[in-house]
């Protein structure tokens, strides 16, 4: 893929790139809307992401190209003002230029950047934090600042935070930084804490992306973020983590209908998690696919960040006996839906499943049979 990159940014800019990185894509593997809250999560990098090159400029002019996009976008060092429309894509980068000093890095001037990538975006699977991490990754290098992985994760997450203005918590950036193949990467979101999980060797991801998005899916995603504070208030914890279900059942005629529903799918899905990682341990694939089932019920009804085409997916999925369970990935609100199965769903299950949905809602769902990866590295 290196040599791809290298081709790519000598046909865009006429030279070598001095600098090249790769950050992969995640699965969230189970842990919906658990990070922000303080909670657990449990996900796997993909071996597909983002590969940024770059090379420094004399002077503070800044030039980014995508492989994803048509035209060049042009910046200058200082103006770092959000770009809108069709430029819009540029605010990943840009915003991780706008954390370093927060982080005590100085941000390169003039550089010419392109990034080239091998998954799709805005399917949950995360190509933000891709894009993000190996931009921080290559940035950091021009800077020659050293820092710990765990800053490299804080950084990005810094940008889609502030800059982009998503507020995420740390899942996308901490898998996309810490994954490793055949690993899943489970976070503790309070220390963070981060550690790996061997994934059991008889598990198959597949992953049916619908291509949909809610058209107002950050709107919505900065709303269940603004509903979980209001419902932890109410609760007078800080973090919805901080409560049981027991407190919850107790305060339950206090708590709007609304909040309730919310703070029911946090302290359930956290608890979930926990489940999830002690059966990977004892190697029970059938009781981790019954939690990812039961994470997607949840997301389905007390969470309400599905929508009818995953419903669907999930419904047509779990009915097979080659799958252990199957839930909708990374925010909701479209985008798609994983199942964890044996080696025995192939490709002709994967495609009698997309039939059925192409006869429902007339469109095809893109098939990924998913291999996990390892973590954001330079290359
Ligand atoms: P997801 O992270 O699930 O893929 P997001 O909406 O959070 O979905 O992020 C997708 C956005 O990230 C794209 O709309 C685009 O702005 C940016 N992006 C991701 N990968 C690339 C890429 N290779 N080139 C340009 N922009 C990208
Ligand atoms: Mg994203």
């Amino acid at each position: 893929m290196k040599t791809l990159l290298v081709e790519k940014f000598r046909s865009a800019y006429g030279r070598a790139p001095e600098i090249c990185a790769y950050a992969p894509g995640r699965i969230e593997f189970i842990g919906n809307h658990t990070d922000y809250n303080g909670g657990t999560v449990l996900g796997a990098a993909l071996d597909r992401g983002v590969w940024v090159a770059l090379a420094g400029r004399a002077d503070a002019l800044r030039q980014w190209v995508s492989d994803q996009r048509p035209a060049r976008v042009t910046s200058r060092a200082e103006d770092g003002a959000k770009r809108v429309g069709v430029e819009s894509w540029v605010n990943y980068p840009l915003g991780v230029l706008a954390a370093l000093p927060e982080f005590g890095v100085a941000a390169p001037a003039g550089f010419d950047f392109l990034a080239m990538s091998n998954l799709p975006s805005g399917a949950g699977l995360s190509s933000s934090a891709a894009i993000e991490l190996s931009s921080a990754l290559a940035f950091l290098e021009m800077a020659g600042a050293r820092v710990a992985r765990e800053t490299v994760v804080k950084i990005a997450r810094h940008a889609e935070n502030h800059f982009v203005g998503v507020p995420c918590g740390i899942l996308d950036q901490g898998v996309s930084g810490f994954g490793q193949k055949n690993q899943l990467v489970w976070i503790d979101c309070r220390g963070p804490l981060f550690a790996t999980v061997p994934l059991p060797a008889a598990s198959h991801f597949w992953i049916f992306n619908t291509h949909t998005k809610h058209a107002l899916v950050d709107g919505l995603y900065a709303a269940r973020h603004r509903e979980c504070m209001t419902a932890a208030q109410a609760l007078g914890v800080g973090l919805l983590v901080e409560t049981s279900s027991t407190t919850l059942a107790a305060a339950q005629a206090a708590l709007a209908p609304e909040s309730a529903r919310r703070a029911r799918h946090v302290v359930e899905e956290i608890a979930r998690v926990a489940l999830a990682r002690t059966s990977l341990e004892a190697g029970d694939l059938a009781a981790v696919g019954q939690l990812l089932t039961a994470s997607h019920r949840s997301s389905q009804l007390l969470f309400e960040n599905s929508t009818e085409e995953l419903d669907f997916l999930v419904d047509a999925l779990v009915v097979s006996p080659q799958v252990f369970g199957a839930r909708l990935t990374g925010g909701g609100f479209g985008g798609a839906v994983m199942a964890l199965t044996s080696a025995a769903f192939g490709e002709a299950e994967a495609h009698a499943t997309a039939a059925l949905y192409r006869e429902k809602f007339g469109a095809t769902p893109e098939i990924l049979h998913a291999q996990t990866g390892d973590g954001a590295t330079l290359i």
